[in-house]
Formats: C-alpha cells, sequence, structure tokens
C-alpha cells in the first residue's frame, strides 16, 4: 500500500538503505520510519529501547513545539517517530509559526489530524487482517459457530 508516509524523500531514502520488504527482526514491524539497522540486522526502535534501558513510550507535541511546547502525547515508540517523521515533512512556515499567526496554528491541528489518521489506517489494515486471520482459524478448529463452542458471552453484551 503506497501512502503518504511512503512518498516522503525521507522514507524513499530509508527504504532504499533498508530494503523494500524491511521489518523489524523481533516483532514484524514494518513502518520504515521506525526501523534502523543494527549489528545483527534490522530492528525498530520500540524492540531496540528496553536494550538500552529505555521506555517504549514517549512524548509527541501534536501540534510541533513551535506551535505549542506545553501539549505533548503519550504514544508508543515506534508510532511517534512515524508521526514526528511527518511533522518534519510539513511546509516550513507551519512547522516554524515565526509570527504565531492563528491561520497557521489552525493548519498544524489539521495536518497533526491528518498525520494521526495515515498512522491508525495502517495500524487499523494490520488489526483487521489479524482477526481475520484468527476467524479463520477458530472456525478451522471450532467449526462456523466457534463462538457458542468456545461458550464465549456476545461481544456486545446481551441482545
Ligand atoms: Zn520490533
Amino acid at each position: 500500500m503506497t501512502d503518504y508516509i511512503e512518498i516522503t524523500a525521507l522514507y524513499a531514502r530509508r527504504r532504499r538503505v533498508l530494503g523494500p520488504d524491511a521489518r523489524c527482526r523481533q516483532c514484524g514491524e514494518t513502518a520504515i520510519a521506525a526501523l534502523q539497522r543494527d549489528a545483527e540486522g534490522i530492528i525498530c526502535y520500540e524492540c531496540d529501547r528496553p536494550r538500552r534501558g529505555k521506555r517504549t513510550t514517549e512524548d509527541h507535541h501534536p501540534l510541533g513545539k513551535a506551535n505549542d511546547m506545553d501539549t505533548t502525547i503519550g504514544v508508543p515508540g515506534n508510532f511517534h517517530r512515524q508521526l514526528s517523521a511527518m511533522q518534519a515533512d510539513w511546509p516550513e512556515v507551519v512547522r516554524n509559526n515565526p509570527t504565531r499567526d492563528p491561520l497557521l496554528w489552525i493548519a498544524a491541528v489539521a495536518l497533526a489530524v491528518r498525520d494521526f489518521a495515515n498512522v491508525l489506517t495502517v495500524y487499523a489494515q494490520q488489526i483487521a487482517d489479524w482477526l481475520m486471520q484468527l476467524h479463520a482459524t477458530l472456525v478451522a478448529h471450532h467449526g462456523a459457530t466457534w463462538v457458542s463452542a468456545l461458550a464465549l458471552p456476545s461481544l456486545w453484551g446481551a441482545m
């Protein structure tokens, strides 16, 4: 799937360096902004951080530091790498907003929403793919009525 992330020059360079099918050797992460190479091969930011005694989550400035230095949200490290890479690609006038222009601040909000949606779209597809694989496995082992075969309650409560 080609998306906004993949078309930035930074990502194109990283893809050339890491290879077209690059993925984390520990967890399988494929987000190019989250991948790096070490002596053993390719590893993602989140799998590498604990090895260095660091947390796997970080504080993200959703509007960029120039627009709002105080507002941060905690996000997984790989998610942060992707958001920060897209933010670095924002138009310079929005990213730096030297006159604190309110229209540029609102543009930063719109770009932050776009970037979150972009990253979440990729993860949503991966979650849907994984759930469909789990469904097929459960049907193969327990039949099409696997929910009742396993005596699971309804996902949506009593209906
Ligand atoms: Zn990983």
